[in-house]
């Protein structure tokens, strides 16, 4: 069952979903919005906790009917405000039709340029609102774009003039939890994450878990990341604050912290930074290449021992990625490898990617590469008897298991910012807890 949070986007209704529950009024500001944007005489306001605090009480977006108007019918000096949210698979001219515009000059207007290449970037449940003469003359419409900005199109005279401005946008956490039953992005789903944040959490934790080999039924996880809004309106997903990821029974967290003079990053919960020298997976993990089934959790592997390599069975034309920043030492054919790639590491490590269709562009001997840079795709060339990437992990250039080698440990943050980190660090620990503690019932 998908468990679905007190703070749900409001995206497919303004109708009033929640009430708070008793106790956490007084913490809340009311931001009323109906300023900018006239609703029809239903005004939208957001219950949200002051930024500064981020106090771990569950927030709530609350949507109150707050002065009673009938839909469709509030006229004054004989024009009409209506709003009207974007369907999957809308057109800017149906759109208009619902907004009950009947004005030539208008849709030309709207259809191109500007205003509709604005339009045409709204995601289904972004609202519009339009005021009209009775006779169906544009007068004014407004709607806010992704970047936040209010986007305005008034009529001056016989002309439409279109004007930007920016709207206060505010970050507000939301909170939830997933089980993975059949695979990663079929539980994000379900649990209904954005998959800009599933993304996020498999970098996240991309040093410690192997995505690709780790995965287990039961696995589970929860994520704080932020939701940028404009008044009244989701705009559009922000970064994970803080996330949890237990993975064969073992947890692992993250915190989002910005370090003084630095940029921000994510931590262990005792401040080391996460980001490592090795990524645990040389493939990408993406709802393309991860698949769905619970097969692809297994992915037939050989034993380490036999080959001195990990073996990663993927579909031809995975990426490949390098694990650690370095300097490509080979790209070419060797017999048994196929197309091959190694990269030069800092110290005394290397690394071996085998059996490649392809190289990416730019990927020749002597070329520096970052950690995660693609540097080919998954294909069968040399022996291999199936698509696969053969991975190898060297040091001093003996083979290694990459699972088993001791990589030097992070170093943590600094005294300085130690203290600031605690708090940050305290704060998102209590609300994981506090999610995970009133949802243990519910994934049994
Ligand atoms: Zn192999």
């Amino acid at each position: 069952m998908s468990y679905k949070y007190s703070m749900q986007d409001k995206k497919n209704s303004i109708l009033p979903e929640k009430t708070a529950p008793a106790g956490t009024s007084a913490k809340m500001r009311w931001l009323v919005a109906g300023s900018t944007i006239p609703m029809l005489g239903i005004v939208a306001a957001i219950a949200t906790a002051p930024q500064s605090t981020l106090d771990t009480t569950p927030q709530q977006t609350i949507v109150e009917e707050v002065a009673v108007a009938p839909v469709n019918t509030s006229s004054d000096n004989g024009v009409f405000w209506r709003s009207e949210r974007l369907q999957r698979g809308d057109s800017i001219a149906r759109l208009l039709t619902r907004l009950q515009i009947r004005d030539a000059m208008a849709e030309q207007f709207l259809l191109q340029g500007d205003a509709a290449r604005s339009l045409l970037q709204l995601k289904a449940g972004q609202s519009i609102a339009a005021l009209t003469s009775d006779s169906g003359k544009l007068i004014n419409l407004r709607f806010n774009d992704s970047n936040g900005d209010e986007v305005i199109v008034e009529r001056k005279g016989e002309q439409l003039q279109l004007t930007r401005q920016a709207v206060a946008i505010h970050a507000r956490p939301v909170m939830k939890s997933g089980v993975i039953q059949s695979s990663l992005f079929a539980a994000t789903d379900k649990a209904d994450l954005p998959d800009s944040v599933a993304v996020q959490l498999i970098e996240i934790f991309g040093s410690q878990i192997d995505f690709h080999r780790d995965l287990q039924r039961g696995d589970k996880f929860t994520v704080v990341y932020e939701q940028l809004n404009a008044p009244g309106e989701p705009l559009r997903t922000g970064k994970i604050l803080a996330a949890e990821f237990i993975n064969e029974g073992k947890t692992y967290r993250a915190v989002y912290f910005a370090a003084q003079q630095g940029k921000g990053g994510y931590y262990t919960a005792d401040g080391k930074s996460l980001k490592q020298a090795f990524l645990r997976s040389p493939l990408e993990f993406s709802r393309i290449s991860s698949g769905f089934t619970v097969a692809r959790f297994h992915p037939v592997l050989q034993q380490w021992r036999a080959h001195k390599g990990v073996d990663y069975a993927a579909p031809i034309g995975t990426k490949i990625r390098a694990t650690a920043d370095g300097i490509v030492e080979f790209v070419g054919k060797q017999n048994g490898y196929g197309n091959v790639v190694t990269i030069r590491h800092q110290g005394k490590y290397s690394t071996l990617y085998g059996h490649m269709s392809g190289f990416a562009s730019g990927v020749r001997k002597g070329s520096r590469i970052a950690q995660g840079d693609v540097i080919g795709y998954v294909g069968m060339t040399g022996w291999a008897t199936g698509p696969h990437l053969h991975y190898e992990f060297k040091v001093d250039n003996v083979q290694q298991d990459p699972l088993k080698v001791a990589l030097p440990n992070n170093v943590p943050l600094d005294s300085r910012n130690m203290a600031a980190f605690r708090s940050v660090s305290n704060d998102m620990m209590h609300r994981l807890n506090l999610l995970r503690n009133t949802n243990l019932a519910r994934f049994d």
